[in-house]
C-alpha cells in the first residue's frame, strides 16, 4: 500500500447521481478519475492493471447515501481484495490520507523464491496498522481454499515483478556498464519503484533495508 493522491473536487456526475432514485456512483467519470487517481492499481495489494475492477466503499455505505456518493470513500480495488476485506477488516489505514503515512507503518517482505509467502510487519502497535497487516496477510497469503489459490497467483505475479526488480538493480552495478548502460538502467529502476508501479511496497522495502541501495534510488522515491 502507497500514498495515492485522491484528485479534488469531486467529479461533477456523483451530485447528480446522488439526486436521482436509483442513482448510480460508478458514472463516467467517477471512473475514469479513480482509475487515474490510482494508477489503476489495486490500492490494497497493488496489483496493476486489474481484469476484475471494483470501485470500493472505503467505509461501508449501506444505509447511509452520504458515503455512497462520497468521492473521498471511493477506491479502486481488485476484487480479489475487495472480497477478502469485506469480511472482517474494516478499519484499515487510509492511503489517500496523507497524515496516515501508511508507507512508514508496515513493512513488506517477500523473498523471490517459489513457493515463498508474504511477511507484513507492523512499525507501530495502532489498530489500523494492525488490521491492515492482518488483511495485507490475508489479500497475499490467502484465507478460503479458494482466495488462497487466487493468493498464490498474485503472488505469482509478485515474483515475477521482483525477479525483474531485482535483476535491473545487479544489472546497474555491473562494472562493464558504460555511462549510457547505468541511465538506461536507472530509468527503469526508477519506473520500478514509482508509486505508480505493480507492487510498489515491496520494492521500496528492498531498497530501503540496504543502505547502498538506499543511498543510491532512496532520491528517487515520489
Ligand atoms: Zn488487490
Amino acid at each position: 500500500m502507497v500514498y495515492t493522491e485522491k484528485s479534488q473536487p469531486a467529479p461533477d456526475c456523483l451530485e447528480l447521481e446522488k439526486a436521482k432514485v436509483n442513482g448510480d456512483y460508478k458514472c463516467a467519470n467517477v471512473l475514469e478519475r479513480i482509475k487515474n487517481d490510482f494508477k489503476n492499481k489495486c490500492y490494497i495489494c497493488e496489483y496493476k492493471e486489474p481484469i476484475a475492477i471494483n470501485v470500493e466503499h472505503f467505509r461501508p455505505h449501506e444505509g447511509d447515501n452520504d458515503l455512497k456518493f462520497d468521492w473521498n470513500n471511493l477506491f479502486w480495488a481488485c476484487s480479489h481484495c475487495n472480497n477478502t476485506k469485506l469480511a472482517s477488516y474494516q478499519n484499515i489505514l487510509n492511503c489517500t490520507d496523507s497524515s496516515h503515512d501508511v508507507e512508514k507503518k508496515l513493512k513488506y517482505i517477500f523473498k523471490p523464491f517459489p513457493f515463498e509467502t508474504v511477511q507484513i510487519i507492523e512499525l507501530d502497535n495502532s489498530p489500523e496498522t494492525l488490521m491492515t497487516k492482518n488483511l495485507l496477510t490475508a489479500v497475499y497469503n490467502g484465507t478460503t481454499k479458494l482466495k488462497t489459490i487466487e493468493s498464490a497467483n498474485l503472488r505469482n505475479k509478485l515474483l515475477e515483478e521482483i525477479m525483474d526488480f531485482q535483476r535491473l538493480l545487479c544489472e546497474y552495478f555491473r562494472d562493464t556498464n558504460s555511462q549510457e548502460d547505468k541511465e538506461y538502467f536507472l530509468i527503469k529502476i526508477r519506473g520500478h519503484i514509482h508509486r505508480g508501479s505493480n507492487f510498489t511496497a515491496f520494492k521500496r522495502w528492498i531498497i530501503l533495508e540496504n543502505g547502498k541501495l538506499k543511498d543510491e534510488f532512496g532520491i528517487y522515491f515520489d
